[in-house]
């Protein structure tokens, strides 16, 4: 059994981790790759950065818009 994930397994368990929490496995077999892949800890970093400037930039968008300027659909 290999418990290695592959760098392009564990880039998509990222970008999927975003959306959704991982099962148990998932994310130990994924932080264990990432402890010994540096190249995939730069793209965790990356990541992580991203997402959390998106979610701070959506809760300012929210604070500082004029709630009549929200599209009505929300
Ligand atoms: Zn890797």
């Amino acid at each position: 059994m290999n418990w290695m994930y592959s760098c392009k397994r564990v880039a998509e368990l990222l970008s999927q981790r975003l959306d959704e929490p991982l099962g148990l496995i998932d994310e130990m077999r994924l932080r264990l790759h990432l402890s010994m892949c540096g190249n995939c800890g730069n793209v965790a970093e990356q990541l992580h950065a991203v997402h959390a400037a998106t979610a701070e930039l959506m809760s300012d968008g929210l604070e500082l818009d004029e709630p009549g300027s929200l599209p009505p659909s929300h």
